[in-house]
């Protein structure tokens, strides 16, 4: 199926779809296609309170344009500040662990939360990204929430389509890649790559052999 077919296919079949959107390329691409398919766009993002000033602005960029409401998740507040007090605003840079509890409080419980209201949820993943998410499905069962549908239009496509589709439609995008970021998550953790680098190699930088996923899309089994 085409990535419209396949929006098309989720919103005729399920009542509640989400689009769950970083506002990187790959958003870009699924918003526009869904807004030629539904007035009523359910977008939403995760606002981790470290995302990178660009990020808000790509994000209003994308309401002005689309006439949508995106909700924003937030962590919760007793949760970051337990954590901040027990182990420093910077704590991801001390170990692999203290990453990932970061990215658990700041993005996985809250899109845990939010998900438990839905039926679908789409997401920008493409398999050519990471080893991690070569077996990426189109449209496959979530474990990791409640068993919903999980769906990754952009499965197949390549970097180079989803940036002539951007190119293509004039569409707004993320102003960090003008300044030599391929993936861009929260500002501490993301750094722009040098050519010839993973697309995903700016993200989480100092951490040597790791996998680079926040807990969002991998929860350490093979599924991708
Ligand atoms: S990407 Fe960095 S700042 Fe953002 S949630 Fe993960 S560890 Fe925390």
């Amino acid at each position: 199926m085409t990535a419209e077919a396949t929006l098309r296919w989720a919103y005729d079949t399920f009542a509640r779809v989400a689009i769950v959107a970083s506002f990187q390329a790959e958003s870009s691409v699924i918003i526009d296609i869904a807004s030629k398919i539904r007035a009523d766009l359910r977008v939403l993002t995760l606002d981790t309170g470290r995302l990178p000033r660009e990020t808000h602005e790509m994000l209003d960029r994308v309401r002005d344009r689309y006439r949508i409401e995106v909700e924003v998740v937030k962590p919760d507040a007793a949760e970051v500040d337990q954590m901040v007090a027990a182990h420093g605003g910077h704590l991801f840079y001390r170990a692999v662990e203290m990453r990932r509890l970061c990215c658990d409080v700041r993005k996985s419980r809250p899109l845990a939360r939010v998900l438990s209201g839905y039926d679908a949820w789409v997401t920008g993943l493409r398999r050519e990204q990471a080893a991690t998410r070569a077996n990426t499905q189109v449209v496959a069962p979530d474990p990791d929430h409640n068993g919903i549908t999980k769906i990754a239009p952009l499965a197949s496509w390549s970097k180079a389509e989803v940036w002539d589709y951007i190119r293509r439609h004039e569409l707004p995008y993320h102003s960090l890649y003008d300044h030599g970021y391929t993936s861009i998550g929260c500002a501490p953790c993301t750094r722009p790559t040098a050519a010839g680098e993973d697309e995903r190699a700016g993200r989480w930088w100092w951490e040597q052999n790791e996998v680079k996923e926040c807990g969002l899309h991998w929860s350490g089994s093979a599924r991708g």
